[in-house]
């Protein structure tokens, strides 16, 4: 098969040209970096356990009407998505605090919050991707006050939507961080969720011992970030062994 053009190769993942029109192939890497890429390693096995993992998290939301980018998986490590305008925004939903809140504010990590925090970061690594306000999202022109509301809307079905899931399988849903698309149909404008939704992008704790199973364990040298992300993939049912009967799409009428 000729070579797919690249269109954009980022820290974790690949983008080429699509095989559709107004799509593109998501590759997952199996790089891994921390602290704007100061820390970099290969996990063998990480790229295809995350397109595993995006697959499932999309595939969920798209059955519950929360649209997003992802239209099938292609293989081990590539999956076909709808072509969108990235806003240069990270959206971070917090259920607890810790990372960079429990820094910036002083609240001790696990301390639950009291309602869910949304924030804005912008997307520039050379910043440091910098947190910015509402106020900073609409007068530099990055969304607009009705797109920060359906991104507010969105951010929180998705965490109310991933919150479940984990806790059905004993895994606190500490943060996120989700990016979202624009996607033009005509002079119409929609945004769906884009990216990836993984442990690289997510804390997750298990519940009853509070073992960190996302990518703190590689930012804080905690264990192997395989076992954590492959005890994820075991809980949830989606290693690629026992894969198809268990993330099959189901067509909603
Ligand atoms: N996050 C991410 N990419 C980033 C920064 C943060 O996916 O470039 C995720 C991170 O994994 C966590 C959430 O967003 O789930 C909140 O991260 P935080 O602001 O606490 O920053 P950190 O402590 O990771 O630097």
């Amino acid at each position: 098969m000729a070579r797919r053009k690249k269109i954009y190769e980022g820290k974790a993942k690949i983008l080429y040209e699509g095989t559709e029109p107004g799509t593109f192939v998501q590759y997952f890497k199996d790089d891994t970096s921390a602290g704007d890429g100061a820390k970099k390693a290969q996990i063998d096995g990480k790229g295809v356990l995350n397109n595993r993992l995006s697959e499932f998290f999309m595939t969920g939301l798209n059955q519950i009407g929360v649209p997003t980018h992802f239209i099938r998986r292609l293989n081990m490590r590539e999956q076909l998505v709808r072509q969108v305008e990235i806003i240069p925004l990270e959206v971070v939903v917090r259920n607890v605090a810790a990372g960079s809140i429990s820094k910036r504010l002083g609240i001790a990590e696990g301390t639950p919050l009291p309602r869910p925090i949304v924030e804005y970061y912008f997307k520039d690594d050379s910043l440091h991707d910098p947190m910015v306000s509402e106020e900073h999202v609409i007068a530099f022109g990055w969304a607009s006050q009705q797109d920060l509301d359906d991104i507010i809307a969105l951010a929180l079905r998705v965490n109310d939507f991933l919150s479940g899931v984990m806790l059905g399988v004993g895994i606190r849903l500490v943060d996120f961080k989700i990016e979202i698309g624009r996607i033009w149909e005509g002079d119409f404008m929609r945004l769906v969720v884009a990216d990836e939704i993984s442990p690289d992008s997510c804390r997750l704790w298990d519940i009853e011992t509070g073992q960190k199973l996302d990518k703190d364990v590689f930012r804080r040298d905690l264990g192997s970030l395989s076992d954590a992300y492959t005890e994820v993939a075991r809980r949830l049912g989606v290693l690629p062994t026992n894969v198809t009967h268990s993330v099959k799409p189901t067509v909603i009428n």
